[in-house]
């Protein structure tokens, strides 16, 4: 068993990132799965359901193909997020289920994203899931055809606390022809203080800025309709590099992808010129997710968040009076340790302020080896429910009345499938609402004129024109 060496990762290296190239699966591997199922199983965000579409892309070259069921499976990957202790017990509430078909079906059971990063979880899987075959971190999926063809009697661990190298022309199966999430950078280097990805993605790592364009104009040239640039801090991109995230937007935009949005905007990184570049160009999407994740001063600086309520006020109201029908989401946690009744107003207020389009609230949950993991909470576990309820119920109100704006307007969608239930296509408008669509011919995949005929908190309804 090869046992990880884990990192400080705040020691983390500071040498320049490197690019390998011409990444390509070694021919003594390319048949090891010829014959064989896989099943990848993705939690958490789009950074992981990217990490996913490359290691389904690794073993499709193997010769695995891939199974939408993990009965059906002889490989079965997890590719886990550390983000919230909700998405751990589903982790390991899945275990569960495969430590029983191991029981009964010889199948191999691979770890990895995120939660592979965190000390305690590897060691939980080394002294007491011994069934899982092998553990690979977020670093080193380039590694997985050997770690696979390796692992037998042997478990495998391996796992980079960090990496200095950023590899280009990964094999891809993206999950969508329509729609496509393409990198621009890995990492975060800013360590709010209830944050675990700074430890678990490491570094913040640009990639270079003609890679990204030669992908985006790939998938232009494939058919791609929209594309979805991807960060932990998309507003910081390029500051390794020299570059700025605007030029790499405009350049983007240039490639004439008939939609663009990006994800995720950090307020304090947010240069105003990114709203001019709204303004001005038509392919980029009135869309931003903005998290604020507390509306009270006092806990912004104690989760490490450098603006204040009132500069974040201040970027919405810019945004909204500039970009037009601009929709704005954002995150929120309640329960922050020590968090006052009157700070948890304060957040009711902002949001009063900002009326966002929608929001993903959460209770904090300590992730261990955070800063804030160590503060005392004096704030019980009922009353931060009890705050989660109102919030709720208050972003359901704004959500509502931001999608009855949109009655019988005509909005443009992006169709992404067919809902077996009721016979309806599903998409997202511009503006990232997620509409119900009647339509007579089978739309998957065009962008339509839609009219909204009913409009619910979460959803919408309409008709093609
Ligand atoms: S900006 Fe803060 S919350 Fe976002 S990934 Fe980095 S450390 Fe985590």
């Amino acid at each position: 068993m090869k046992i990880p060496s884990f990192l400080d990762a705040k020691k983390r290296n500071k040498c320049k990132t490197s690019i390998i190239r011409n990444y390509i699966v070694d021919n003594k591997y390319i048949n090891i799965g010829l014959n064989k199922k896989y099943f990848i199983r993705t939690y958490g965000c789009q950074m992981n359901e990217r990490d996913s579409e490359t290691i389904s892309g690794i073993l499709e070259q193997m010769g695995y193909e891939k199974v939408y069921n993990y009965m059906d499976a002889d490989l079965v990957l997890l590719n886990t997020c550390a983000i919230r202790e909700n998405a751990h017990n589903k982790v390991f509430g899945m275990l569960g289920r495969l430590k029983n078909l191991k029981e009964s079906k010889d199948i191999v059971i691979g770890f990895c994203g995120c939660m592979a990063q965190e000390k305690d979880v590897v060691e939980e899987i080394i002294n007491n899931k011994k069934f899982v075959d092998f553990v690979i971190g977020t670093h080193n999926i380039n590694e997985l055809p050997r770690i696979i063809s390796e692992c037998g009697d042997d478990r495998i661990i391996e796992v980079l606390s960090n990496s200095d190298y950023i590899i280009e022309d990964m094999p891809s199966k993206r999950e969508s022809k329509y729609k496509a999430f393409v990198n621009i950078s890995y990492g975060c280097d800013n360590f709010c203080t209830y944050c675990i990805v700074p430890y678990t993605r490491g570094k913040e790592k640009s990639r270079l800025k003609e890679d990204i364009i030669n992908e985006v104009k790939e998938l232009v040239n494939k058919g791609y309709k929209e594309v979805t640039l991807l960060g932990q801090n998309v507003n910081s991109y390029g500051k390794d590099l020299g570059y700025s995230f605007t030029e790499l937007l405009r350049e983007v935009s240039d490639t004439g992808i008939e939609r663009l949005k990006f994800v995720t905007s950090n307020p304090w990184d947010f240069k105003l010129e990114i709203i001019d570049l709204m303004v001005n160009r038509k392919n980029i999407v009135p869309y931003i997710h903005l998290p604020v994740q507390s509306g009270s001063n006092s806990i912004l600086k104690s989760m490490g968040r450098k603006y204040t309520r009132e500069q974040y006020i201040e970027l919405v109201n810019n945004i909204r009076n500039r970009v037009k029908g601009c929709s704005i989401t954002t995150d929120i946690i309640v329960g922050f340790p020590n968090e006052s009744d009157e700070d948890f107003k304060f957040t009711l207020d902002l949001v009063n302020k900002c009326k966002f389009d929608g929001a993903y609230t959460f209770i904090y949950s300590p992730r261990f080896g955070t800063p804030a993991s160590l503060i005392e909470d004096c704030v019980s576990f009922v009353e931060k429910e009890e705050r989660l309820s109102d919030l709720n119920k208050l972003i359901n109100k704004y959500s509502l009345e931001s999608n009855e704006k949109l009655l019988d307007k005509v909005v443009s969608v992006l169709i992404d499938n067919k809902s077996d239930k009721d016979n309806m296509y599903v998409g997202y408008t511009d503006t990232n609402k997620l509409i119900n669509v009647k339509c007579d011919y089978n739309c998957i995949g065009k962008i339509l004129d839609v009219k909204v005929t009913c409009a619910k908190s979460w959803s919408l309804y309409g008709e093609v024109l």
